[in-house]
């Protein structure tokens, strides 16, 4: 059983293309607000390296939402149609709801935001009405035990639920549910996220546990391939595929037969997607990065701050574009897992 990897016709036809050493378009933007975060998933920001002492960027060295702004609009122009704010933990950038507005008034754009749910509870109403219209959560089970086990801060399942529903009320919907997969960990909260998330109607997306950065001790045994998680599913909730929906689309889509929702699975480790990669990334201090196991990115921070123009940044962008060979998940090896990459966090996912 297969998904079928066909696209929908025109593909945003009027917008201008700008395409990398691959043919492959830029369409997506990931912005990291901050590199903090109040979670230390083990997976992610483990505590033995994200410790007391650890140097987070300071507040001058962060991008401003002014220079968020001009450079959103400058991606904007270039072909990009979807941005998504990220982190560390976006909720966490103080007036976040300001830098939404902002974006949201780009014409034709689509935003949305990934966050960890912590604080969603407070802040789904006023990012709602500030434009946002969808919103991703991170959940990696509904045990407390588990769940704690993984954002190693002893947060409970129930706060990031009571976000997830206060997004849902405040019409940031469909919500989307991202759960890491890690063997040994949480193999056994798939199928009670598959029931519960079904049972509300918000689909739910497992992520194979990737190698990003070089601090999470990655394993290749520690991954659980995407396709034994849609066995698992199927034995007891009968799935079939669902046709990409545009190109690009990273999560393969299974709808429940039952007609009653469906559920993604990124596999980016056993099923790599990077002939369809269309994202380029942005850290909180302004690094343009083409991939998400990059070593080393393109600073847009010093292009502003050294009063750039907007045709300066826009060739900047284009020349590191242009130029972009990444394909790091196919060559994945054991030479690769060595190299020194970027933290997660940092380059916000
Ligand atoms: N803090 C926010 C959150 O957790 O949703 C946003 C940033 S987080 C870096 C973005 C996504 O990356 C989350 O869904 C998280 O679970 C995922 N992630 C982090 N480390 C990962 C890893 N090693 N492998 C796979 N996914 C990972
Ligand atoms: Fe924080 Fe998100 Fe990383 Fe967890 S995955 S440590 S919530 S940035
Ligand atoms: Fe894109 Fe790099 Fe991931 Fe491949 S490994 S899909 S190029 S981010």
């Amino acid at each position: 059983m297969r998904p079928r990897r066909t696209f929908r016709a025109s593909y945003f036809p009027y917008q201008m293309t700008l395409t990398d050493a691959l043919a492959r378009p830029l369409r997506d933007l990931r912005i990291s607000v901050t590199d903090r975060c109040n979670f230390r998933c083990v997976y992610c920001m483990p505590k033995e390296v994200f410790g007391k002492g650890y140097q987070f960027l300071p507040k001058e060295q962060l991008l401003t939402f002014e220079e968020l702004g001009r450079l959103a609009r400058v991606f904007a122009g270039l072909g990009v149609q979807k941005i998504r704010l990220t982190g560390g933990e976006p909720l966490m950038r103080r007036g976040l709801d300001v830098l939404v507005r902002d974006l949201a008034a780009i014409q034709g754009l689509d935003l949305t935001l990934t966050t960890n749910g912590s604080l969603l509870a407070d802040q789904a109403a006023a990012l709602a009405a500030a434009g946002l219209r969808r919103v991703t959560v991170s959940l990696d089970s509904l045990d407390d035990a588990v769940f704690k086990c993984m954002n190693d801060v002893e947060f409970p399942v129930a706060r990031v639920l009571a976000g997830i529903e206060a997004a849902a009320a405040a019409g940031l919907a469909p919500v989307k549910v991202n759960m890491v997969v890690r063997r040994g960990l949480n193999e056994q909260s798939i199928l009670p996220m598959a029931r519960y998330f079904r049972e509300q109607g918000h689909t739910l997306r497992f992520i194979e546990y990737m190698d990003v950065g070089t601090s999470n001790g990655w394993r290749l045994a520690d991954v659980v391939p995407a396709r034994e998680i849609v066995r698992m599913i199927d034995a007891e909730l009968p799935l079939e595929p669902v046709d990409a929906a545009y190109r690009g689309e990273v999560a393969e889509r299974w709808r429940y037969r039952d007609g009653s929702g469906e559920i993604g699975v990124i596999a980016s480790v056993t099923q790599p997607f990077c002939a369809d990669c269309t994202r380029a990334r942005l850290t909180a201090d302004g690094g343009l990065y083409t991939c998400l196991f990059a070593t080393t990115g393109r600073d847009l921070r010093g292009l502003l701050r050294a009063d750039a123009t907007d045709d300066e940044i826009r060739d900047a962008i284009s020349t590191t574009w242009t130029e972009r060979t990444d394909r790091y998940s196919e060559q994945r090896s054991s030479e690769t897992a060595g190299l020194h990459k970027i933290e997660m966090s940092f380059i916000g996912g």
